[in-house]
Parts: C-alpha cells; structure tokens; sequence
C-alpha cells in the first residue's frame, strides 16, 4: 500500500499519506496512544521525543488531509477553533485582519472577543458581493474566508481573493469546512491555507471534535508547526484515528450527501410553504456561476425559508422525526437547526433580518439516508406545524 500524487481523490482518502506499518504490517496506522518515547541516550531518539511535539498517528492524519487539498504540510489540532487561533497566532501585534460577513460564529467570537482585544484590527465584509477586491485594502495582513457560508451558504470567490490578497501582501485562509476537499481545493485557487474543523464532514461520523489546517508552502507551514507544538491545542492519536477512519469513506459520503441534497432542494423548491432555498449548485442561487467556476459539487448543507412566523417554524424543528434538531453539521445523519432562535440568536432581530436571517430559516446538514425518508419527514413536519397545538417546548 502507497500512495500517488496521480491517483484520484477516491483513491487518495483511503491511501494519502499512509503506509503498512512496518513492524506487524498493520493495514491500518495504529493508534499510538503514548505520552512519551524511550530514548537510548540521553537527546539520541527515534525521531519521536513527546507527543505533544510528534505523534505518528496524529502525523498519518496530517499527511492525508495535506494530500488531499493538495498542499504541502497538514497540522492537526483538538478543535476547529484550537486551529485558527493557532492561526491567528501567527500574526504580528496590530495585524490587519479582513474576514468574510457571514464567518462560523465560533470563529467570530474568536475574533472579537480574544483577539481584537489583543490589539489586532478586524473589518467583516461580504467577499461574496460583486467587487470582493475593492474590499481588502493595501496593508492587509490576512483575508478569512468561508465559502459557501454558514448559514446563508454565500460564495465568494477564493481565486479572486486570492489574487489580489497576494498583491497586498496578505495571507489568505479558507475555512473549507462545508465543501471538504472532495467539492473545493482553495490552495489550487491561490489561497495560503486551508482550516477544517474535521469534527464535521471529514470525520463525519459526529464522534469527534477536532480540526486541521494545511499549508500550501513551508513557508506558512512553519510558524504553524511551531505553534502546535508551543501552544499545544494538538490533537489526540485516538481522535486523530477516528478522523481517518472517517476520511476513508468521505468520497462515498460526500457523494451520497449532495445527491440527497440534490432531491431535496427540488422538492422544497416545489413546496407551497417554502419561500426560498438556498443552494449554490442550483441554477437559481446568486452563487451559482462563481460556485460552478471553483467547486465540482456542493455537497450536503441547505438553507430554506419556511413561509413562516418564529413560532411555527420552531414547531417544524420539534416536529421531525429522522432530522435532529442539533447545532453541528457534516455527519452521516441529517440534523437541522433554526439560526435565529439558536446559533444566531445573540445577534438582534434587526440586524439578523438585514443579514438575511429570516424567522423561517432553517439550515439542513443532509446526512446519507434514503433521500424519500428524508422528503417525508419534512413533508409530516410542514404540514403538521401548521397546526399551533401541533408541538410545545418543554416544561
Ligand atoms: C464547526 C465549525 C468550526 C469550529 O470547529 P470546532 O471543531 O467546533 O471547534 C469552524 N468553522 C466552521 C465552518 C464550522 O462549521
């Protein structure tokens, strides 16, 4: 077993970056669930001193992922978030920092709430508008991204970014978390580097928190691996095998998740009680000529509009019965959730609704099952939340 920078992505999940092991010839990297390694003379070691600084299982994860979006280092880290701080730690004192509108909010409180308060300047604007250019400044240290975002699954254009970020002299992340290296390579587009929480698609199984962020040049791998080890927010070797055993299937799963997604967004378009639903591979989205220029699918997040007050619309959420109603996303279930009355709901109703966040929004992560199971569910969902006696919250 060895892997090839010319064999195809499929092929790549399941071989990247791994090899037999060559004591027993394990098919699988063990997990190497140690603190530490002998030495044989005093700062004569293996080429492994302590886990925080090397893990070989923790590495295997960071090699696969690296070959997968195509770049030249992987750093795996115990959250989404462990990694862009890690990230953030990069800059200088006072950095200059341009981030997309419509970021995770985890990642904007990171930003407000520890970073801006470190002295670093942060503006949010929408990248995915018609002049995303004219928005990144001379002087600009970093550019943040999601694309497509969370929950309004905007697009903006990473390889438009990209250059003129490079022209500026800033370095460009692409949180790639919703379209996985499967649908959308942002270092092949120009940017600097790529962050997964791999907690979502790329584990995909919803049994792990983790993240990772690959480098496209050593130059920005550098300081990154420094950090990891000086800070220390590393991944552990049981999470980090968890993820690439998930990773294994993720071409499988990422196909299945868009074609559900694919019906699915059909049939809520047909729907009399659905206002609007957002999906960038649909013709019909503001994203699609820019989605359809840089991404080969979409995969499985969708947002709709239930032509609905806040209220019904969280009867609809209490009323499914496959679909979770859970914060998350990028597992094999499908889950949804209401941003204004959950992960959005700290920001006013005003200023929510000038966002785009409707009362009726609702985000669906589309996981792997019988997509006519999926239909029917939200099918006796709509038409029973109608009904205001239909559901109550609990006591
Ligand atoms: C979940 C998520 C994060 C944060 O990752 P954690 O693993 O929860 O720390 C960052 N970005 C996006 C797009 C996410 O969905």
């Amino acid at each position: 077993m060895s892997s090839s920078s010319d064999d195809r992505i499929e092929t790549r999940v399941i071989h990247g970056g791994q090899a037999i092991e060559p004591v027993t010839g394990a098919v699988m990297p063990p997990v190497f669930q140690t603190s530490t390694y002998a030495q044989p003379w005093p700062a004569r070691h293996t080429g492994y001193e302590y886990s925080r600084s090397q893990n070989p299982t923790r590495e295997a994860l960071e090699r696969c992922v690296a070959d997968l979006e195509g770049g030249c280092e992987g750093v795996a880290f115990g959250s989404g978030l462990a990694a862009s701080a890690t990230v953030l730690h990069t800059l200088p004192k006072g950095a200059r920092i341009v981030c997309g509108d419509d970021v995770y909010g985890g990642t904007y409180r990171q930003l407000e709430r520890v970073f801006r308060p470190l002295g670093h300047h942060i503006d949010y604007v929408d990248l995915s508008g018609a002049d995303p250019v004219s928005s990144i400044p001379e002087g600009t240290d970093m550019v943040w991204l999601e694309s497509p975002t969370n929950p309004l699954l905007k697009v903006a254009d990473i390889r438009a970014i990209s250059a003129r970020a490079k022209a500026v002299g800033a370095t460009v992340v692409v949180d790639n978390t919703f379209a996985t290296p499967i649908f959308q390579r942002p270092l092949e587009l120009g940017a600097d580097l790529v962050l997964h929480s791999t907690t979502k698609y790329l584990n995909g199984h919803s049994d792990v928190v983790g993240g990772i962020v690959v480098a496209g040049d050593p130059a920005h791998a550098e300081p990154l691996r420094f950090l990891q080890n000086a800070i220390g927010a590393v991944n552990g070797p049981w999470d980090a095998w968890l993820t690439l055993r998930g990773l294994k299937t993720l071409a499988l799963r990422m196909e299945r998740h868009q074609q559900n997604a694919l019906q699915i967004v059909e049939w809520l378009q047909a729907h009399p009680d659905v206002k609007a639903v957002r999906y960038p591979l649909s013709p019909a989205d503001p994203g699609y000529a820019v989605a359809s220029s840089q991404m080969s699918g979409f995969g499985g997040m969708v947002s709709f509009v239930l032509d609905a007050d806040l209220a019904r619309a969280e009867r609809f959420c209490a009323l499914t019965r496959i679909f979770t109603l859970a914060e998350s996303l990028g597992g094999v279930e499908s889950l949804l959730e209401l941003p204004a009355s959950m992960t959005h709901a700290s920001v006013p109703a005003e200023e929510r609704l000038a966002r785009g966040i409707e009362d009726g929004l609702v985000r669906l992560s589309i996981g792997i099952e019988h997509a006519e199971d999926l239909i029917a569910d939200l099918d006796q969902a709509i038409q029973r939340s109608r009904d205001p006696d239909s559901a109550h919250p609990p006591a």
